[in-house]
């Protein structure tokens, strides 16, 4: 790790302890996670994480879109971008379409997940 990045980790995470998490969060499988400083903040499978103010880095919905346009820089600040930024909504939808042809691409005898 680069003495660069490891400063950056360490400010994030001191951000994160002296003033709160960010709202952008990623999300995978029902896990939460700071979309500055990476701490796992929940799990929503459990039904013990609820925070209505949620934009997700991989979200794309209307949803997330509004809160992003609303959100201060206390949540910005050293955070992920959402990968849709700047892209027409249904980015993620189409992302995922693109997976799945790259994955039908695959030549034979390649093993499919
Ligand atoms: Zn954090
Ligand atoms: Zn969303």
């Amino acid at each position: 790790m680069s003495k660069r990045k490891a400063f950056m980790d360490k400010l994030k995470t001191i951000f994160c302890a002296v003033f709160r998490h960010s709202n952008i969060e990623e999300q995978f499988w029902g896990e939460h996670y700071c979309g500055r400083c990476r701490a796992k903040l929940g799990d929503s499978l459990a039904g013990v994480y609820r925070n209505s103010q949620v934009v997700g880095i991989h979200c794309d919905c209307e949803g997330c879109r509004e809160r992003y346009a609303k959100m201060g820089w206390m949540d910005k600040f050293l955070a992920a971008k959402p990968e849709w930024l700047g892209e027409p909504p249904g980015y993620a939808e189409r992302k995922r379409k693109e997976i799945d042809l790259d994955l039908e691409r695959l030549p034979p005898g390649v093993e499919q997940l």
